[in-house]
């Protein structure tokens, strides 16, 4: 970290990954300048970041900005390579960072890094309950919680950093190494920001780029495309796989989750739902293993873990109908997954912002959904889907509220009564957060 001394650095995009980057490197006595294109008026972390002595440069990107010959950037990891003042840094040869490469050089603590198309937050969050029970003291960070350089600098060597990071925080890594790298699985999304299926693959696998003989990779066995990606990784490979026992990884079948071939715990103990929350489970379980979590630790977690909010989240359950909030499924491969975790009938709610995708995709697991609730943009065109797919009650709903009643009135006991949008919220609500609380409020309503 003294290597940042007197080193001149820019900082782009002052959200709260820049604020962090810049009060941290300011803090190892670098000479920083933030760069936003958005105004300042009402940003009280200008004022903050100007007190401490940064340079803050709002509502856009001077033409001799990079006049001022920066030895780094670090930039937001929203912002694209096509960024104007990213392009002439990348011909100047500047190195371009996210914060997530500052964390990993200032922090004592190891890191866990969990990357995947899908399942971040999942596994993120069950790792973390099973370290921070086995007293392994764990701190959350990355997407999911507090940005991960602004916990580094003062976290020690008996802590862990539990990282949730996207490909966006993966594509500038230089000296990013974590102690264990999860990678759960390889879907196309995010192309229109790394351009091709090919460089979103490699951002995500230089999740792998630095480690070493005594770091650990665990990814997903089942899935071929990423198995090209992982050769290159010289951390102890740990594979996971739901093709039943396997002897040099961690499995599962449809009774048990082995550990090395050796039986390890019963699946009948998860409260979990579904097959593709059980990759999440595989992944975190071995992780826990890896960093000496006892086998009551685990399963004290997998016996309790309801869920991540908003995620195929058990709500409650109410005169025998269950509830379940998966407000987060804002495209259908989601609502496939969710689906496909229930064994009887489902009442659905699903609707909102109208992209124009269709959603053929899920009509193999419509079968055992019983009723639809539309709801928001797509109301109509996801009712008729259903229709198609021989669902007999089906009914537009204009409110969360009127969508919850007339699904627990249609409803019989033993049904489950699921909200799995297959669409993103923003028609009716500010973020698929908001949607999944109106919905809980509207079940405690009832
Ligand atoms: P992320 O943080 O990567 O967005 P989450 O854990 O928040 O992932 O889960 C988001 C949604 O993705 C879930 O609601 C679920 O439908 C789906 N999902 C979660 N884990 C997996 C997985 N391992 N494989 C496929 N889909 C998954």
């Amino acid at each position: 970290p003294n290597d940042f001394k007197g080193k001149r650095v820019l900082v782009l995009g002052l959200a709260k990954s820049g604020y962090a980057a810049a009060e941290l490197l300011q803090s190892l006595g670098a000479i920083v300048v933030v760069n936003d294109a958005s105004p300042e008026e009402g940003n009280d972390d200008v004022l903050v970041l100007r007190s401490k002595g940064v340079e803050v440069i709002c509502g856009g990107h001077p033409q001799n900005l990079l006049d001022k010959e920066f030895d780094l950037i670090v930039k937001n990891p929203g912002i694209p390579y096509q960024n104007q003042v990213l392009q002439q840094a990348l011909q100047q040869q500047i190195p371009i960072w996210t914060e997530i490469e500052l964390a990993y050089l200032v922090s004592e603590a190891p890191i866990i890094a969990i990357t995947g198309s899908n399942g971040k937050t999942t596994t993120t969050t069950l790792l973390y309950h099973m370290l921070n029970i086995g007293g392994k003291k764990p701190i959350i960070a990355g997407n999911i919680g507090t940005v991960a350089c602004s916990v580094a600098e003062n976290a020690t060597s008996d802590e862990v950093i539990v990282m949730e990071v996207s490909s966006f925080q993966l594509a500038g890594v230089e000296k990013f190494r974590p102690k264990i790298a999860v990678w759960t699985n390889l879907y196309d999304s995010h192309i229109d920001y790394h351009g091709t299926a090919e460089e979103y693959a490699k951002a995500k696998a230089n999740i792998i780029k630095n480690q070493e003989p005594d770091d650990f990779f665990i990814y997903n066995a089942d899935q071929t495309d990423m198995q090209k990606y992982i050769e290159q990784g010289r951390g102890k490979k740990i594979p996971f796989s739901l093709q039943g026992k396997t002897i040099d990884g961690i499995s599962a079948d449809d009774e048990m989750i082995y550990w090395l071939g050796e039986p390890f715990v019963k699946r009948s103990i998860i409260k979990l739902l579904g097959q593709h929350n059980l990759e999440n489970i595989l992944a975190a379980t071995a992780s826990a293993i890896l960093m000496n979590c006892d086998k009551d630790t685990i399963e004290n977690v997998l016996s309790s873990f309801t869920g991540v909010r908003h995620r195929m989240q058990f709500v409650k359950e109410f005169n025998d109908r269950t509830f379940f909030n998966d407000s987060k499924a804002t495209n259908t491969l989601a609502t496939k997954s969710a689906l496909s975790s229930f064994e009887s009938p489902v009442i659905l709610i699903a609707g909102g912002l109208d992209r124009g995708h269709s959603f053929e995709e899920l009509r193999p697991y419509m079968t055992q959904v019983k009723a639809v609730f539309g709801l928001g943009e797509t109301a109509d065109r996801f009712i008729e889907f259903a229709r198609s797919c021989g669902v007999q009650i089906t009914q537009k709903a204009l409110t969360m509220d009127d969508a919850v009643k007339a699904a627990y009135e249609s409803s019989e006991e033993g049904d489950q009564i699921l909200l799995s949008p297959a669409c993103a919220s923003w028609d009716q609500y500010k973020s698929f957060e908001n949607r999944g609380d109106a919905f809980i409020e509207a079940i405690m309503n009832l």
